[in-house]
């Protein structure tokens, strides 16, 4: 990607941690002469909570680190993450860390881009934890554990809802008294350091729809879409939580809260036993009552499994329109993240759906993976652009610290 010419160009190197309820990514980054980034290898440690193992893999995707951490503490703010930084820093050797770089899923309604984490900024963070009780705490973690050992790294916190701030006031509102809208019970919108990279990635890879009316498909386990014009978010499909807009892995999607309310009216389930459904049991999981993964329901000739496949496409479909509506047409269309990425299949549906807005699918050019897998003659355009939010994360950071 082009680089920003008003960057600092530090040297050293950026960690960026995506910390989640049962795992932890990493990936470093190393600062380049032109203000841009440049990864330097990527890990995790899985089975937080059980038994820890960590790995990494240097640039090219070779295992450089593969270990079982019989740690006793495996919470993500215990020994655990004493151990990662002590195996960053080593690996680092004289290499100066410049900043540590977190996704935060929530920035609630003021923060609309990527902030330096002080005390005062933890205490605002933490108290959004109501809005995403499940996330936000797991992404607080490791700051504070990270601030105990190196006080004097800064750290920059990267919010999933940061990208759609700026939309107008209309899409954030939810049709409910005020005093409820004041409280933050409003539409915020996810997966921002996703479109924010796909905005910028559009100058490069397709630069005749970047300042145009675009919809974005980001469609992996959680699945979302937005529609940027001029690489701003208009509109998106995702509310008040990550639950709403596209029929996901094991969420369920946009749902009648009437449904709730009879759930827990006839069916006498508590709050926990909803939301346990709403996340884990419900979407193509729910649908099939075979696999939350694609692959295992493109692979499978179950009823259920195809029911499942085709309620994914038509719910995208939908989105699709409404997001065309907000943006008052289409220039492009773009797939992305594990599914919109690697699903042939998928994606040739969804555009097949899609004849009536004018996009003409180029079947060769799909099954190649893209970038454009429309015709020449298509009115509207259709790209597949590889994702990359940690890359996005790891220059915001760098960008953050140098301001
Ligand atoms: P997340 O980051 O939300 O966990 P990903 O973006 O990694 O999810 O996407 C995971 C999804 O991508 C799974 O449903 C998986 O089946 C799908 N996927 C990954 N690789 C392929 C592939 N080669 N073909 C089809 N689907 C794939």
């Amino acid at each position: 990607m082009s680089p920003q010419p008003e960057q600092a160009t530090q040297a050293g190197a950026l960690l960026v941690v995506n910390a989640g309820s049962s795992s932890l990514k990493f990936s470093i980054y190393r600062a380049t002469a032109d203000g841009d980034v440049a990864l330097a290898l990527r890990g995790q440690i899985e089975g937080l909570g059980s038994r820890p193992r960590f790995s990494a893999k240097n640039a090219g995707g070779e295992t450089i680190a593969e270990e079982d951490w019989s740690v006793a503490d495996t919470r993500v703010d215990g020994q655990v993450l004493d151990r990662l930084l002590g195996w960053v820093t080593g690996w680092l050797g004289d290499e100066p860390l410049l900043a540590v770089g977190h996704r935060v899923v929530h920035g609630g309604a003021d923060f609309a881009a990527p902030v330096l984490i002080d005390a005062a900024v933890l205490r605002e963070l933490e108290a959004l934890t109501p809005l995403a009780p499940l996330h936000q705490p797991l992404n607080l973690a490791p700051v504070r554990a990270i601030a105990a050992a190196h006080p004097h790294v800064p750290q920059v916190a990267c919010f999933d809802t940061a990208f759609h701030r700026g939309r107008p006031a209309i899409a954030d509102r939810l049709a409910l008294p005020q005093t409820i809208h004041d409280e933050g019970i409003r539409r915020y919108g996810f997966h921002g350091s996703s479109y924010a990279y796909i905005a910028r990635a559009l100058k490069d890879a397709a630069p005749a729809i970047a300042d145009g009316r675009v919809v974005i498909a980001h469609l992996g386990n959680g699945a979302s879409m937005c529609a940027i014009r001029g690489g701003k978010s208009v509109e998106t499909s995702m509310g008040f939580t990550a639950l709403d807009g596209l029929v996901m892995g094991t969420r369920c999607g946009a749902l009648d809260p009437g449904v709730i309310l009879h759930l827990i009216r006839e069916h006498g389930m508590t709050a926990e036993a909803v939301e346990n459904l709403l996340y884990h049991q419900a979407g193509l999981l729910g649908v099939s009552g075979i696999s939350s993964d694609i692959r295992d329901l493109l692979d499978s000739d179950d009823d259920a499994a195809r029911t499942a496949i085709d309620l994914f496409v038509y719910s995208i479909g939908r989105e699709l329109g409404a997001l065309c509506a907000a943006l008052g047409g289409l220039d492009g269309l773009v797939f992305t993240a594990g599914i919109g990425e690697n699903a042939v299949s998928i994606r040739e549906r969804v555009c097949r759906d899609a004849a009536w807005l004018g996009i003409d699918l180029d079947d060769a050019a799909n099954r190649k993976g893209g970038p454009c897998i429309t015709t020449p003659e298509s009115a509207v355009s259709a790209w597949v652009v590889p994702t990359n939010e940690e890359y996005m994360i790891a220059l915001d950071t760098l960008r953050t610290i140098s301001r």
